[in-house]
């Protein structure tokens, strides 16, 4: 069979295709860049382990206490060199990124401390960690007070407001690398280096944490490299590179990975314990894997971005901006487009693709929701993913996608589902 027929086989029609080919040609420069910054990532990656003599005898699993867990410090050297830092805790017991932000603030944050972010509202699970809305356990309830600068309309950091906002309490900064879900651009590495010059210079002894969740691998360097104290992400994002069942990465000072390490398991105890039960060998391959693994994600991204701003949509990014996470959003502004389109992303899964996405009231949101996502790690979003509130402006944000191959096939059969109801024409 020939390509063209394979996907008719898989229910792309060839009008679809002609129109996606058309696309992807286009891209060249755009994918070939993508490709020297997975190049530069994947020598890194490669450096780091050959460095800390990564060997089988890493692989083996411990259970118990986990002391003297060989391929869980190795793990960590590993992650440090890579995102050049001092120290780094890469664990299965901490559960996600959220539990990892949590960790790195309440484990360097004490009574009386601030907290203050100067780039606007954090990820919508930190407002519970923070205690902006109030929850059992959040820093508020320790006596740690918040502050919080929003961008400038244009998208700029609002100097005047940041500095007026340090005080003697500020203890800690937090800086969010990726939108998430708001509608500000995506901070790249190098004007998050240029604010943390700026907050350091009025604040020498500030701590920096970078929320870096979906940035890792984008860029040629990290956070960490423009004097990020700490970098904070999920192993089911970027740098589990899929293969990761679970996890969060702290890399960082190490002061700061001392505090977050006797956070999380226990004063006295800190990075000594915590068997890693078998899953050093996935976090390792999956790491190794994740520069190939974002570069995918990221030609995706731009191939929906340029498919769908072509039907006259708006896409955020749009089609030739440069890209700093893995993250794509398209504004339907109707709720039957964002459907299909889930519904295709659903479609092209390698798991559970005959299931119908529908959508829900899920808890937490003001309006219903739908998700589209057939992984092989429950709610892994790496793998091809996307959801969207049904509320204007109806837009869907997906990220993901383990081989380009894989991404291209699910946004040609979200496309697919457009046409087939008749919502778009090409
Ligand atoms: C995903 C994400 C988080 C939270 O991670 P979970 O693993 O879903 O808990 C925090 N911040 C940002 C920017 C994210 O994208």
């Amino acid at each position: 069979m020939t390509l063209k027929e394979y996907y008719e086989t898989l229910g792309i029609s060839p009008e679809v295709y002609d129109f996606a080919t058309e696309i992807e040609k286009g891209l060249k420069d755009r994918f070939e860049e993508f490709d020297r910054i997975a190049e530069i990532n994947q020598m890194k990656v490669l450096w780091a382990m050959q460095k800390n003599k990564l060997s089988e005898a890493h692989f083996n699993a411990t259970t118990g206490y986990g002391y003297n867990d060989l391929g869980r410090e190795a793990l960590e050297q590993i992650y440090a060199d890579v995102f050049k830092t001092e120290d780094a805790l890469v664990r299965p017991q901490i559960t996600c990124g959220t539990h990892a932000l949590a960790l790195a603030l309440m484990s360097n944050l004490r009574p009386g401390d601030e907290l203050l972010s100067p780039v606007g509202r954090p990820y919508s699970t930190l407002e519970e960690v923070i205690g902006i809305r109030p929850s059992c356990g959040s820093l508020a309830e320790y006596g740690i007070s918040y502050r919080e600068v929003d961008l400038l309309p244009d998208g700029g950091f609002d100097f005047e407001g940041i500095k007026e906002a340090i005080n003697e309490k500020t203890k800690l900064v937090t800086i969010q690398r990726s939108k998430g879900y708001a509608t500000r651009p995506t901070l790249s590495v190098d004007r998050i280096g240029e604010l943390i010059s700026f907050i350091k210079n009025i604040k020498p002894d500030v701590i920096c944490m970078v929320d870096n969740c979906y940035g890792e691998f984008v860029e040629e360097k990290e956070p960490s490299e423009v004097g990020a104290d700490m970098v904070v992400g999920s192993l089911i994002k970027n740098p589990g590179g899929g293969l990761a069942p679970i996890g969060g990465y702290i890399c960082g000072t190490k002061k700061c990975i001392e505090n977050a390490a006797y956070r999380l398991t226990s004063p006295g105890l800190g990075k000594e314990v915590g068997a890693s039960l078998g899953v050093n060998e996935k976090f390792l391959q999956g790491f190794f894997l994740a520069p190939n693994v974002v570069n995918s994600a990221l030609k995706g991204a731009v191939f929906a971005a340029n498919i769908y701003e072509k039907l006259g949509f708006k896409v955020i990014p749009n089609g030739t901006e440069s890209r700093h996470d893995i993250i794509q959003a398209v504004e339907f502004g109707k709720p039957e487009l964002l459907i299909a389109f889930c519904e295709g992303i659903q479609a092209a899964a390698p798991v559970d693709s005959y299931v119908k996405p529908e959508p829900w009231a899920m808890p937490g949101y003001d309006s219903d929701v739908i998700m589209a996502a057939g992984a092989f790690v429950s709610g892994s979003s790496i793998e091809l993913s996307a959801d969207g509130p049904l509320k204007e402006p109806y837009a869907v944000y997906f990220q993901g996608g383990l081989t380009w191959p894989h991404v291209k096939f699910g946004i040609m059969m979200s496309l697919q589902k457009i046409i087939e109801k008749g919502l778009a024409k090409i």
